[in-house]
């Protein structure tokens, strides 16, 4: 049998230890040190931005932007619905209400349409939303353009969920620095990884410093413990940023590799009633995920592919299931529209790493061949 084929597998460049080494000769293994500032000011300079914190993951980068916006208990925020569920969790950890929003098929992420049907009853209603999270699925561009453009007209701050897109970018501009906040997440399966992590960044240095005292149990200015406020212990370790400061100097390949799995798949797989997410113009994603959608013509389902697949080693998984059906958040409201849905019950997402050598993909495309047969 072959090795196993991941779905998204870790990807080391080679220069990560040598950050690590250096933390270990300066004994710089805590919560801080050189390694933390260097790979802040590299997602900085790559994404240009003005600040960045590194956080321990993306879900507390999500976490502690709620928590600068003043989103508290019963408070409306409106998200994505087709997404991971990390970026709605922290809504429900402020005890706030999410209002889930669907997906356009152009891009597969959320509807401005319906975005817009959902501040304007929420105002009617009196319950003025308090914030957009606002995700790019699978490193696609999302229509963030048109979601800036609502929410400066109705004044509602975006934290832009950019956890699976960094190093994708709309019309030159990083994904992650249209919102007021942007959100990276450097978790083993993501583009660029630190073993676990993620990074908030924004334009507004006093909130970016804020979350680095948030992040680090909001110790007020004292010799002694002082605090005034509840604090909370996100702050990335100078070991994960050392490996971060390495993938750093990958990530343009990496994506580029990615990219070239999509073009493969794509050339191999799309005459056989798969149809794939095209890029829009001014869009460049970073293909983390290749996803395929099965049409009419085939009469057998995803999951049994997948099960197919996984005969022969080969890791797939179902798109994501939209947060309107997930059990944990049904209460909650939602703007739907079949869009996302359809999506989770026609699609599965192909090994992608940028670690998948050309025999592995030969392999996976005839496998597919054959089940299709
Ligand atoms: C991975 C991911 C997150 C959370 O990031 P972690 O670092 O795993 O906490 C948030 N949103 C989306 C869309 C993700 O894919």
């Amino acid at each position: 049998m072959n090795e196993r084929i991941f779905l998204s597998a870790p990807h080391m460049g080679g220069q990560e230890i040598k950050f690590i080494n250096q933390a270990f000769d300066e004994n710089w293994i805590a919560p801080l040190g050189p390694n933390v500032n260097g790979f802040e000011k590299d997602l900085q300079d790559y994404n240009k931005v003005s600040n960045a914190s590194v956080l321990s993951s993306g879900t507390a980068a999500i976490h502690l932007a709620l928590i600068l916006l003043g989103i508290k208990r019963d408070d409306v925020v409106l998200a994505s619905s087709f997404t991971f569920s990390a970026t709605v969790n922290p809504i429900v950890y402020q005890q706030a209400n999410p209002v889930l929003i669907d997906s356009e098929d152009e891009t597969w992420n959320m509807d401005p349409n319906l975005l817009e049907k959902a501040i304007k009853e929420y105002i009617q209603k009196g319950k003025k939303p308090k914030a957009i999270i606002f995700v790019h699925l699978y490193g696609m561009p999302g229509k963030i353009e048109e979601v800036r453009a609502l929410a400066d007209q109705y004044e509602i701050p975006i934290i832009e969920d950019a956890a699976e897109a960094l190093g994708a970018s709309l019309k030159g501009k990083a994904l992650g620095t249209f919102g007021d906040f942007g959100v990276f997440s450097f978790n083993g399966n993501k583009i660029i990884t630190t073993s676990g992590g993620g990074a908030l960044v924004s334009e507004n240095k006093e909130w970016i410093d804020k979350s680095r005292f948030l992040a680090t149990q909001a110790r007020d200015a004292a010799p002694h413990y002082q605090h005034s406020e509840i604090g909370y212990n996100y702050r990335m370790s100078n070991i994960a940023a050392g490996i971060g400061r390495g993938q750093m100097l990958v990530l343009d390949q990496w994506v580029e590799k990615r990219r070239a799995n999509h073009e493969f798949y794509r050339n191999e797989l799309g005459n056989l009633g798969l149809s794939f997410l095209n890029e829009p113009e001014n869009s460049f994603s970073n293909r983390w995920l290749t996803c395929v959608l099965f049409d009419e013509s085939i009469k057998r389902t995803t999951e049994e592919l997948r099960q197919y697949l996984e005969g022969f080693n080969i890791e797939t998984r179902p798109l994501w299931k939209p947060m309107h059906l997930q059990p944990v958040f049904k209460k909650y409201d939602a703007y739907t529209s079949g869009v996302s849905e359809k999506l989770f019950k026609t699609g599965l997402c192909l090994p992608s790493s940028s670690s998948l050598s050309k025999d592995q993909k030969q392999l996976i495309v005839e496998k597919i061949k054959q089940f299709l047969k």
